[in-house]
């Protein structure tokens, strides 16, 4: 057996994935709300005997492998590594052919070592003084907490770790490049970052995937630079912290997101950990999206400046649109979370703890800023949340929302409402983007039901045999549909049915669509009812082709029609048609 099917063997997808979502059982298999895209009903379904996975609102599915690639965002030898160990299977001989892959496995190492040179330079070494008590006590951040979060120290030289790296550890000057760890000036190849203090970035997986580092001193240099775009580096795809707080976030249900790198690391000291940093303003979806499988409700607490209360309007809409419950934070004592803390830690703890609802947020800002006595007033303040309040996702909350703003300005619901509709058309106006859900044909949606009923049912050989005479003359419109039909006839000719042994006549093409019927959620049928419903479903079919063929006769006789200027009675294939259309009109007929 080869390596692959080994761990395919000895993982469970159930408890496999039960790891990262919960699962509840429903009839032979699991299912739940689909980690993948955003929906409230669970259409995302697990088989322990098939040992699969899919999703009937996005149509994603596959194995272990898929799951795992998909859901953490990583490459196959990644997955494979990972469930391999989990399986306690040997990797032997396992070498990363896949290019990208084995890449960014090169960065991740290299960034390691230059994260252990870095915290050394730090913390131990002569160079790394001045700025080690800059941080333990201009910041006042203790020896462990700059150790959980790894800080180190980029000395002025210049060439410090790049010496490093390639006399002491053999890498190639190409390597630390591409690492975003190295530029290359001229012929010569010098550190990226320089007499900086450095925070390691790491995603939720502990991967180093960079740096950001700040500078000293007041210099006139920016005064945070982050790593280059790297094969692992995405500007707007990690969080500060997160590797460090996601546990926390899980158990609160909650995360909290600040600003900068200093805010979260204050916070953690004192005692409020389930927070990272954005290091930067607005939420990106990349960003929100991968909170949102560790949180459902986030907190922003952005700075008390100007660029921190636009921060969360952009924030808002992404949030809302990803489900999760945003609240705020706001800071009585302080420009930031950092200041706020050591100001005053028990003040900062409070405000974590009173988090106002972002739209409750919104609402008093708006009103502080304008009169809401006037009409011009009016105006303005609903100019100003109205769209946010119409984006809300939840009619419950939306209402509540509206009828708070009604009030407050005294006008009534129903104005408010008319003006929400013609913000909402205004909105819609524009393009849509994202198609969500692919439209499908009646018929589709009843040929993979169809199947579904014949695969999952038991005592099926009467029940097919009925299905294909009601059927017959006519084929179903997927064909793969139609091939695992036609092959499941066959077999059920020659055997009873046993859907192992069914399985393995199947062509591996025609698996993937055998696999969606197999694990398509069904209502529970008594034998009758089953029976019942498999016939009401291949009738309605066979009215749906029937109507489809009388369309398609129908614009025939139409086109022949236009085609001839004056149209004899010797037409033949005119008169064929005719009779056709007529004889199917009287299949349609109810008692038919
Ligand atoms: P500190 O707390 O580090 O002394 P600060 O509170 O003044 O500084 P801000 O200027 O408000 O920090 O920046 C907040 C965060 O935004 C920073 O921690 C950093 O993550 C990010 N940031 C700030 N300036 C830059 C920059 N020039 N490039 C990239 N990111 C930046
Ligand atoms: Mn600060």
């Amino acid at each position: 057996m080869d390596q692959l099917s080994q761990v395919r063997e000895k993982i469970d997808i159930v408890s496999l994935i039960s790891e990262f979502i919960p699962l509840k059982k429903f009839g032979r298999n699991f299912s739940t709300v689909c980690p993948f895209h955003k929906e409230k009903s669970p259409s995302f379904v697990v088989s322990p005997e098939r040992q699969i996975w899919h999703c009937f609102g996005c149509n994603r599915g596959g194995d272990c492998f898929s799951f795992l690639m998909q859901y953490e965002n990583i490459e196959f030898p990644e997955a494979l590594r990972m469930l391999a160990k989990r399986a306690g299977v040997e990797l032997k001989r396992f070498k990363y052919d896949d290019g990208i892959a084995s890449q960014k496995e090169k960065i991740y190492t290299i960034n390691r070592q230059a994260l252990e040179f870095y915290h050394y330079v730090l913390t131990k070494h002569p160079v790394g003084v001045k700025a080690l008590s800059y941080l333990l006590e201009e910041r006042k951040i203790n020896d462990a907490v700059l150790k959980t979060f790894m800080l180190g120290f980029a000395p002025s030289s210049g060439n410090a770790l790049v010496n490093y790296l390639i006399s002491k550890k053999g890498y190639a000057k190409e390597e630390l490049v591409n690492a975003g760890l190295a530029t290359q000036k001229g012929r010569m190849v010098v550190d990226f970052f320089a007499h900086r203090i450095l925070f390691p970035l790491f995603d939720h997986r502990d991967n180093v995937v960079g740096f950001s580092g700040r500078v000293m001193d007041n210099s006139s240099l920016a005064k945070y630079v982050n790593t280059r775009e790297t094969l692992v580096y995405h500007k707007g795809s990690v969080f500060f912290g997160l590797n460090i707080a996601k546990n926390e976030i899980k158990k609160d249900n909650r995360a909290i997101i600040m600003e900068g790198e200093l805010d979260v690391i204050s916070s953690f000291q004192t005692g409020v950990a389930n927070v990272v940093a954005v290091k930067g303003t607005a939420l990106t979806e990349n960003q929100v999206s991968l909170i949102s499988r560790f949180a459902k409700e986030v907190s922003l607490c952005f700075d008390q400046d100007n660029a921190g209360q636009e921060a969360i309007k952009r924030s808002l809409p992404i949030l809302e649109k990803n489900g999760l419950t945003t609240t705020i934070i706001v800071i009585p004592n302080g420009k930031d979370p950092d200041e706020s803390v050591k100001e005053n830690p028990g003040v900062f703890k409070k405000a974590v703890k009173e988090a106002v609802g972002a739209y409750d947020f919104l609402i008093s800002k708006a009103l502080s800023l304008f009169d809401k006595k006037t009409a011009e007033g009016k105006k303005k303040i609903s100019d100003e949340l109205l769209p946010f309040i119409a984006n809300i996702e939840n009619e419950i909350v939306k209402e509540h929302y509206l009828k708070k703003l009604a009030n407050e300005l005294d006008t009534s619901f129903e104005s408010i409402n008319k003006q929400v509709d013609r913000i909402i058309k205004k909105i819609s106006d524009k393009p849509i983007i994202l198609q969500t859900k692919e439209k499908r044909l009646r018929e589709e949606v009843l040929e993979e039901y169809l199947v579904a009923l014949l695969l999952q049912g038991s005592d099926v050989k009467d029940v097919i045999k009925k299905v294909s005479k009601i059927l017959s003359g006519f084929s179903l419109s997927v064909s793969s549909l139609q091939r695992i039909f036609n092959d499941l006839s066959v077999f059920l000719d020659q055997y009873e049915f046993d859907r192992q042994k069914f399985e393995k006549t199947l062509p591996t093409e025609l698996l993937s669509s055998y696999d969606v019927c197999y694990l398509l959620p069904l209502p529970v049928f008594s034998q009758d009812k089953y029976k019942n419903e498999v016939e009401r479903v291949a009738n309605e079919l066979k009215v749906l082709y029937l109507k489809n063929k009388i369309r398609q006769i129908g614009e025939k006789i139409k086109t022949k029609e236009k085609n001839q200027a004056d149209i004899s009675d010797e037409d033949v294939e005119l008169k064929e048609l005719e009779k056709e259309f007529s004889v199917l009109v009287s299949k349609l007929a109810p008692n038919q």
